[in-house]
Order: C-alpha cells, then sequence, then structure tokens
C-alpha cells in the first residue's frame, strides 16, 4: 500500500514533567487574579485572620500574600510544590468531607511551574521558620528564615517562561480589576477576616476584622445598595440559606452582583441564579437583573467540589431541594417586604369604573409653565443636580402611574427651565402642534390622538427612545453631538473592575458625549455628558453605559458598541411609562414623531404605535 505522504506520520511521546506542569497550570492559573484566588484560599485554609495583598503591575509583576496562619513546617517546605501534595486530604473518601477552600494540591506546583516564587514561613510554635525558591518548576534549597508567625508568598514575573500567555495579560488596570473582585469575594465569603489590597504602593481595600457584611457590601459596592437590602436567613432540614438580597429597585443589567457562596466558597451555578432571577419574577423587567448576596451552607457530603479545577462549580446531591430552598426564601421575603403591590398586573381597561375616569389625570391641568422640554436644547445646561430629596421608594412601589410621576415632577420642578430656552422648545415644535394637541395621555404610558386615517396610539417610552435614538445617531454621524460639561464633575462609584473596563473604552464614551477622569479606587468622574440626554442625571446614564460594558464578555466591534450605546443611552434619558406628561411635552413628543425614520419601531424591537383606523372603528361597531 502506497503510504499517504501528506498525512503527518505522528507518534505518541510521554511528555516531559515541565511541560505536564505547564499544561496542568493552565487549568488553574489563567490569569493574576487566579494566583490570588490560590493564595488566598490556602492562607484561609490556614486559619489566618489577617491578609496582606500587594499587587505590582496588575500581578504581572509582583503578588505577594502575606499571612497570620499556620504556617508550614521546615521540612514540608520543598513537597509545597510538589504536585499533587496537600496537606488537606488523606484519602477518596475525604473529597466528599471538604470542609477547605483547597485539597487538589496543584495550585502552589502551577506557580512554581510558571514564575519565580519565594515562599517563607513559620509555624506559631517554632523558634524560626524557613524559605525556599521555586523558578520555573526548579527547587532551590531550603534555608532559615527569621520573620513572623505565618506565610509570606511572593509571585514575581507571573508567565515569564511562557511568552504567549504573558502577551495575553490585559492592561494593569483590568489585570486589577480581575484582583479585586476576588479579593471581594474572599472578603463577603469570610467575614471575620481582616483584609488589605494595595496596587503600585496604593491601597485600594482595607476590610477591618469586625466588619459586619452588611457593611462589607456597602464597602464593595456603595451606600445605595446596602440602604436598600433585606436580610434572610433560613434553615431547612440539613440546610441553611441566609444573607441578603436587594430591593428591585436596585437591579443591574448583567448578573455580576449575584453573589452565591456554598460553605464560605464562591460559586457559579445557573441554575440558583435561576432561582434567584425567578424569585424577582415580576418585580424586574425582562433583561435586568437581581443584586443579591446568597450563602448557602450545606453538609460537605451533600455536595461535590471536585467538578472543576478552580472549584468555582459544584454538584449538589440533592439541586432541587437546594433550587426551592432559594426560590422560596427569597420570594418570601419580598413578598415580606411589601412589594407584593407590583407584582400584581394592573387592572384590564373594562374594570375602572366610570368614577375613575372621572378623575384621569389629562383632565387636570397641568404646571405646564414648570416644565422642561423634553428635547432640550444642546448647549443650554438644563440638568442641575438634584436639590430635592430623592423620592420615597415606597411610595413610587405601591402606586403605579403615581410612582414616577412623582419623579417626573420632581424633576421637572428641579430643571427649572429658562423662558427663552422654552420659546426655542415651542418655536421648533409649532409646526406639528395642529395635530398634536389633540393628543392625550392614558394610564401615563400611552398617548392617543386623532389622525386623518383614524385614531394613533402610541407609546410614549417607545417613541421618545427612537426619537433621541434617532437624533444621537444623525449626530453622532455628523460629528455635532454637542457635550454638555459638568460644572462641578459627578463622582460614580464603581467597582474597581468596571472602572478599568469602562476607562478601556473611554475613547468611544468619548465620542458618545461622556467624559470620564480615572479618581482611582474605583471611582470615576464624569465631566461631560451628552447635551441631549440632560433630562436624566448624567450619572444615571453612565451607570447604564458601565452595566452594559461589564455584561460583555468579548469586545464587540466599535460600530456596534456605539450602537449599542447610543440605544442605551436614549432608553435611558426617555421618558418612562408611569411618567405624567404636561400638554406641552405630549404635544412635543407627537410633533417630533417625523424624526422616527422608523416610527413604528423602537430600537429594541417594540411597536411605537399602533393605528386603529377609522374602517377598523366603524366596523367594530358595525356602522359599515
Ligand atoms: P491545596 O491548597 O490544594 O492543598 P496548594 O498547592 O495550594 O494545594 O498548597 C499545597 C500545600 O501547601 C497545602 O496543602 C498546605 O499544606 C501548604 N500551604 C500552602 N499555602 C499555605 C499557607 N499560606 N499557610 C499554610 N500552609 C500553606
Ligand atoms: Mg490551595
Amino acid at each position: 500500500m502506497p503510504v499517504d505522504s501528506d498525512k503527518p506520520r505522528s507518534r505518541i511521546v510521554q511528555l516531559p514533567l515541565e511541560v505536564v506542569t505547564k499544561i496542568a497550570a493552565g487549568e488553574v492559573i489563567e490569569r493574576p487574579a487566579s494566583v490570588v484566588k490560590e493564595l488566598l484560599e490556602n492562607s484561609v485554609d490556614a486559619g489566618a485572620r489577617r491578609i496582606d495583598i500587594d499587587v505590582e503591575q496588575g500581578g504581572a509583576e509582583l503578588i505577594r500574600v502575606v499571612d497570620d496562619g499556620g504556617g508550614i513546617a521546615a521540612a514540608d517546605l520543598p513537597l509545597a510544590f510538589a504536585n499533587h501534595a496537600t496537606s488537606k486530604l488523606q484519602s477518596a473518601d475525604d473529597l466528599f468531607r471538604v470542609r477547605t477552600l483547597g485539597f487538589r494540591g496543584e495550585a502552589l506546583a502551577s506557580i512554581g511551574g510558571i514564575a519565580q516564587v519565594t515562599l517563607q514561613s513559620r509555624q506559631p510554635g517554632d523558634l524560626a521558620g524557613a524559605e525556599v525558591s521555586c523558578k520555573g518548576g526548579q527547587l532551590a534549597p531550603v534555608r532559615d528564615w527569621n520573620g513572623t508567625p505565618g506565610t509570606r508568598i511572593e509571585v514575581r514575573h507571573l508567565f515569564y517562561n511562557t511568552p504567549v500567555r504573558r502577551k495575553f495579560l490585559k492592561s494593569p488596570g483590568t489585570e486589577i480589576g480581575h484582583i479585586c473582585e476576588i479579593v471581594t469575594r474572599l472578603a463577603l465569603a469570610q467575614p471575620g477576616l481582616h483584609l488589605v489590597l494595595t496596587h503600585n504602593g496604593k491601597s485600594v481595600y482595607e476590610v477591618a476584622h469586625g466588619t459586619s457584611l452588611a457593611d462589607r457590601i456597602g464597602l464593595f459596592f456603595g451606600p445605595e445598595i446596602k440602604e436598600k437590602l433585606y436580610a434572610l436567613d433560613v434553615q431547612q432540614g440539613p440546610a441553611r440559606l441566609f444573607g441578603f438580597v436587594a430591593d428591585p429597585a436596585c437591579e443591574r443589567g448583567n448578573a455580576k452582583l449575584q453573589y452565591l457562596f456554598l460553605n464560605g466558597r464562591w460559586i457559579r451555578d445557573r441554575s440558583l441564579g435561576h432561582a434567584l432571577q425567578e424569585a424577582y419574577r415580576g418585580l424586574l423587567m425582562t433583561g435586568r437583573y437581581a443584586v443579591a448576596f446568597l450563602f448557602i451552607e450545606l453538609p460537605p457530603d451533600q455536595v461535590d467540589v471536585n467538578v472543576h479545577p478552580t472549584k468555582a462549580e459544584v454538584r449538589f446531591r440533592d439541586g432541587g431541594a437546594v433550587y426551592s430552598m432559594v426560590l422560596g426564601a427569597i420570594r418570601q421575603r419580598l413578598n415580606a417586604a411589601n412589594l407584593t403591590a407590583r407584582l400584581r398586573p394592573p387592572a384590564p381597561l373594562g374594570a375602572v369604573p366610570v368614577s375613575a375616569l372621572n378623575a384621569m389625570p389629562w383632565l387636570a391641568p397641568q404646571r405646564a409653565e414648570e416644565t422642561p422640554s423634553l428635547f432640550s436644547k444642546p448647549g443650554l445646561p438644563s440638568y442641575t443636580k438634584n436639590p430635592l430629596p430623592p423620592p420615597d421608594p415606597e411610595a413610587t412601589r405601591r402606586e403605579p402611574g403615581g410612582a414616577w410621576s412623582a419623579e417626573s415632577e420632581a424633576r421637572s420642578a428641579e430643571v427649572g427651565t429658562r423662558s427663552a430656552e422654552r420659546e426655542q422648545a415651542r418655536d421648533a415644535t409649532t409646526n406639528g402642534h395642529a395635530d398634536a394637541l389633540k393628543a392625550i395621555q392614558m394610564h401615563n404610558a400611552y398617548l392617543v390622538l386623532e389622525t386623518p386615517e383614524g385614531m394613533l396610539v402610541i407609546d410614549q417610552h417607545a417613541l421618545h427612545e427612537r426619537i433621541l435614538f434617532e437624533q444621537l445617531k444623525e449626530r453622532l454621524r455628523a460629528g455635532t453631538l454637542e457635550k454638555q460639561k459638568l460644572l462641578i464633575p459627578e463622582p460614580v462609584e464603581l467597582t474597581a473592575e468596571q472602572a478599568a473596563k469602562t476607562l478601556e473604552h473611554r475613547a468611544e464614551l468619548s465620542e458618545l458625549g461622556l467624559e470620564v477622569d480615572d479618581f482611582g479606587g474605583g471611582t470615576l468622574l464624569l465631566t461631560a455628558y451628552p447635551a441631549l440626554l440632560s433630562r436624566t442625571p448624567p450619572g444615571e446614564i453612565l451607570k447604564a453605559v458601565v452595566d452594559h460594558l461589564s455584561s460583555k464578555e468579548r469586545l464587540p466591534t466599535r460600530e456596534q458598541l456605539l450602537s449599542d450605546l447610543l440605544s442605551l443611552m436614549a432608553c435611558h434619558a426617555a421618558v418612562r411609562s408611569g411618567d405624567t406628561l404636561t400638554p406641552e411635552e405630549i404635544a412635543e413628543l407627537v410633533s417630533q414623531r417625523h424624526l422616527a425614520h422608523d416610527a413604528h419601531h423602537c430600537p429594541h424591537g417594540r411597536p411605537t404605535a399602533l393605528l386603529f383606523t377609522r374602517h377598523d372603528l366603524d366596523r367594530q361597531f358595525r356602522r359599515i
């Protein structure tokens, strides 16, 4: 038989240990944050009460972790870097009795294979300690070391011997962002721990020993979330679920603020994520995510943690029971928080009594004189920082319709349009006013107007969103998207990871009119925003944009990103369903209908208007 010379004639060889180590390391150590995670877990397993983490250049140059835990005996030091060497397991049965965070005995071996590591340790009772170094898997002889009890480990030049992986490291800002996320998870999971993180010599986080879970949440995610938490704690058979769920008002554009811990370990679990969302059903719009910090405690034999090398996924022995516990407990807690009014669908139209019709809002004269233009003129500052207290969230929740109107009125008053601006706005819309004035608002959500063809019902949010989107797009294309400089830059607090991600997209954001500066410690300073969106607090727009950016795993193309962000900004800045509009605003909205190239759909694909033709109406009433 002729040999096909095109085909590679491969042979099987046993890989050298060095290569095996590098392959295995790839599973555990993906980036500097993975090193931090493994080292922190070791410190926790060693009973540390305080851990200091110093990072340089996003961890690519240095990661140093110092703990005050139980240390390693001098004689065991070289073994620490050996593969599958651990003090945490003895037999296979132990795999189902895991009470420590680590147990696979491969982290130090992996890290030692791809970096230059020095490990120094001293056990509390010992007079002296010892140190050992490991560079690219090569161990140096053990030496004496005279440090305080505990363990000190330095990881330098990560991936120095795997140039391809080193090249794939992201900017220090992005890498420290991932590290911050790891530290955050640990700080939440281990409330007894004192944690200090510095980056390039600057303090990033310091969480003191006695800081409660709620205070930790406040520290990492800001007071807005901390103040809207509902605590829960339930026991079901051998299982306990405790922690906090946040008020639906804290909703996010992604699931990043859904923290789930099992026996002190941060985990990812699709099914439980689903249970959480399910518990909020009816309280959140589709595509919006709840914020929650949930802790599950289960006997170790009820769960298999050995599913994945990074131990972030687990298998429950009775997944169904855990699912119902999470769903049931959260739903009950939300009900107890008196959020039920929002769970009930609005009464069907036919059920509205005649007496109620007399009280319909459009019949009451509105304070048109004080109302700003929905489409404020670019360049004219119409947004000023809210001097009024925020609307009472409880009140907004219970009265559908009344809810947002309270806010929009507060906003109208706060904006205080100057008469010149109003004049201009009026001029711009006079043309459309003839038919527009006939429009009335219904249910604070729809505008109904008579047209030559029949009757048009407009979704106020969808139309406004569409108009803003088209205006923004047009100006972006023409390069005339005016920016409004903020007199006093507005600080926006984010997680360090979000801040880093946002700064990466600074150029695109600037094109869109959003100018941000790094203030450090996860805080960004918003210095300018698109003048067209002056109706919405600029910080709110930036937050929505950040949410969107951090929900993206991979980078979208520039065009895609701009278009995504435009529609997001339009959606946020548009009047909402539930906003009471003044006759002036209604007129403006309806008259600018022509600005929407395709007025039938908002950028999300929902229709903006429905037409009931005269013919349809006549037929329905059997006139023809
Ligand atoms: P694992 O944590 O899965 O056991 P590692 O490779 O992470 O495996 O660590 C190997 C061993 O080194 C641990 O089992 C532990 O005995 C010891 N060790 C590592 N870090 C520390 C530390 N900070 N304090 C005390 N012992 C440690
Ligand atoms: Mg470990």
